[in-house]
């Protein structure tokens, strides 16, 4: 376990490489545009990151959970943002493990290839943390369901060529009346009226989405089945957790290098600041609290690889990665004092992104409730 094997190094190392050198350049430029060109998703395309959970039959890298985190933590360190990839790939996962055979057929090698971005429409509202409490209305019609409703906060919404959309279908029943409908863009009744201004990861777009009445075919049912929806969120928010956690890890590795190096060459008192104990213990923390949480995530995404119960792991690596991404960065802008806060030395960005991470797939708090439940339970 403690090894990664010579094809998880290889994804690592070309994770690095895309990130340093296809995007590294032009983050601030995107970020202050709240823009990130489709061109950067065709080139995760061309190395197989738009695939990684279905097989290679149907255009994927069917990637273990160690390599995803992998990919995760060198993507976080240079731009959070491109952790979009991640939601693309639930949305894939959701229909590798749950859909129909032809829904399989058509809709994952479209997506593997990258030919369509996907996005993933759970949260409105009124329901976010409680998600079984949505109230996005699919009513059978004929052959045909007939959505009703409201999302908030989806990412690429505005920009995604399909989107999955949890929706009730037996109202009254809680979380055993949710159903996952795939709806492609420019399907009449959906829209997108609002992006959202965000504190962080800019230059993907939360967004908002209305679904007036409309009509999506009952093919395009996830599974085919009603009311069969929650588990197979649950499941794939699982291992959104992971790659969540992991994102935390990257940016706060990329915080505290920025730190680290600006602490040997600043001078204060005559003497490089990295000479100072307060500076030198505050780095000390940072990689030691980094380090725990690596090897957390590391160490769910392993379970998970081996059929083990991993609910709980995950849970752990996310809470605790997003807690201490946002204390390693905190303390970055720290290290650099006034520059810190300035946008061209980029800790603040990363301070700014590193909260998302506390929010998003299940806050802090509701991870803390996940695996109280677990280990309270007798
Ligand atoms: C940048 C960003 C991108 C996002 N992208 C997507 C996306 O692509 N698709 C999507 O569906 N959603 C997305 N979301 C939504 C995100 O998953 C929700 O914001 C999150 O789950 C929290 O829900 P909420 O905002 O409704 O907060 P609430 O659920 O209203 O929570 C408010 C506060 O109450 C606390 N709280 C709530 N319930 C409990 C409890 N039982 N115990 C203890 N504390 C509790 C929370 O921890 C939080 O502090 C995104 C959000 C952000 C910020």
């Amino acid at each position: 376990m403690f090894q990664l094997n010579d094809e998880q190094l290889q994804i690592q190392a070309m994770a690095r490489r895309f990130a340093e050198k296809e995007v590294a350049p032009y983050v601030d430029e995107w970020e202050d545009s709240a823009y990130l060109p489709r061109e950067v998703f065709k080139k995760m395309a061309e190395l197989g990151f738009t695939g990684m959970y279905c097989s290679e039959e149907y255009g994927g890298l069917n990637l273990d959970r160690v390599s995803a985190v992998l990919i995760a933590e060198e993507f976080g360190r240079v731009q959070r943002a491109l952790g979009f990839i991640f939601i693309h790939n639930l949305v894939l996962e959701l229909i590798n493990d749950f859909g129909t055979q032809e829904q399989r057929e058509y809709w994952l090698p479209l997506l593997a290839n990258g030919d369509m971005l996907a996005a993933f429409g759970l949260t409105e509202p009124g329901a976010g943390s409680d998600a079984a409490n949505i109230r996005t209305r699919a009513v059978k019609d004929g052959n045909r369901y007939i959505l009703n409703g409201q999302k908030c906060f989806i990412t690429n919404a505005d920009v995604a060529d399909v989107l999955s959309i949890a929706a009730k279908t037996d109202p009254g029943a809680g979380a055993r009346g949710v159903s996952i409908f795939i709806v492609p863009k420019g399907t009449p009744g959906l829209s997108v009226p609002k992006v959202e201004k965000t504190m962080g990861v800019r230059s993907t777009h939360i967004c908002e989405i209305v679904l007036e009445d409309c009509a999506v075919p009952a093919a395009q049912l996830l599974g085919g089945v009603e009311n069969k929806g929650f588990p197979m969120l649950m499941k794939g928010l699982e291992g959104g957790r992971l790659t969540n956690g992991s994102l935390a890890v990257g940016v706060a590795q990329g915080a505290f290098e920025i730190a680290r190096d600006y602490a040997k060459q600043r001078n204060a008192f005559g003497n490089p600041i990295a000479n100072l104990q307060a500076i030198q213990f505050m780095l000390a923390d940072m990689a030691t609290e980094i380090e725990a949480a690596r090897w957390l995530v590391r160490y769910a995404a392993w379970r998970k690889d081996q059929g083990l119960r991993a609910g709980m792991y995950a849970s752990m690596g996310k809470r605790y990665g997003a807690d201490m991404a946002m204390k390693v960065t905190t303390d970055a802008v720290q290290v650099l004092g006034g520059y810190g806060y300035i946008q061209d030395y980029k800790v603040e960005r990363m301070m700014r992104d590193a909260k998302m991470t506390q929010i998003v797939e299940g806050t802090s708090q509701i991870q803390r409730t996940i695996i109280a439940r677990e280990i309270l339970k007798d």
